[in-house]
């Protein structure tokens, strides 16, 4: 069986005063949550906090985002080994909001996963469709185009050494969740999908689901066969919410 991951992202959210608050409450909250994998992608100014806080606990941390360069003249970017520097563990790649409002093409976001493999982060890939295209009913041509994008760069077997997620874009802070049986379908389009190429990738990787996930919704999802755990947004800022929907990967 796979273990779940639940991965809060904090966006451009927090201050060094309620980050330790935060991040307390997270640690001393799921103490003894043991078979899970817990982690929270901050802003890039808290890693240095993160990383004292966290350090020595279950609870990992990471990004929101990299570069696809090592190095150079790339004023106001991150790369990887930046990342590492801060032990991180995962970075997300490809979030519809960095797609939407940063112009991050599959391509890009491609070479993103790259870059985050070479220095030995797991990138969480982000995939999912936005309201016109589930209305138009292309969600699957949609996923597999951003996922083969990957695989064609990188091989099937990368994929055994990343997180996806699947973040339907119309579900994404806007308190619309996906139902279990929606967010189930595509996620086992994508699990088959994988499987087509490698069996032992696809029964290996975790699928996270991604859009409003909050305490109130996050076991009913996480009891389908094939949601791995959660990408966290708003919830991931409120202690006992997150603690919560934690708690309900556990079960
Ligand atoms: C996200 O930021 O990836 C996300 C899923 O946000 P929210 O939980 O707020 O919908």
């Amino acid at each position: 069986m796979r273990p779940k991951l639940v991965a809060g992202n904090w966006k451009m959210h927090g201050g060094t005063i309620q980050n330790r608050e935060l991040l307390a409450a997270i640690v001393a909250g799921t103490e003894g949550l043991s078979g899970i994998g817990l982690t929270v992608c901050v802003p890039y100014p808290y890693l240095s906090q993160a990383q004292s806080v966290l350090q020595h606990t279950a609870v990992s941390w990471g990004a929101q985002n990299l570069s696809q360069h090592d190095k150079g003249a790339y004023t106001g970017e991150v790369s990887a080994a930046m990342l590492t520097d801060f032990g991180c563990r995962y970075v997300i790649v490809g979030h519809s909001e960095r797609r939407a409002l940063y112009g991050e093409d599959n391509h890009t976001v491609a070479l993103k996963f790259k870059a985050a493999q070479t220095a030995g982060l797991i990138p969480v890939l982000c995939i999912g469709e936005t309201l016109d295209q589930r209305a138009a009913a292309v969600t699957e041509q949609v996923v597999a185009e951003q996922l083969d994008t990957v695989i064609d760069l990188m091989g099937i077997d990368a994929l055994a050494e990343s997180v996806l997620a699947y973040e339907p874009v119309w579900a994404i802070g806007t308190g619309k969740t996906a139902t279990p049986q929606q967010a189930q379908d595509v996620h086992g389009f994508i699990r088959s999908r994988i499987a087509a190429n490698s069996r032992g990738v696809a029964n290996e990787l975790q699928i996270l689901y991604g859009g409003s996930v909050k305490a109130n919704n996050a076991a009913e999802l996480f009891a389908m066969p094939d949601i791995d755990g959660g990408l966290i947004g708003g919830a991931s800022l409120v202690a006992d919410e997150f603690i919560t929907i934690c708690r309900a990967a556990k079960n």
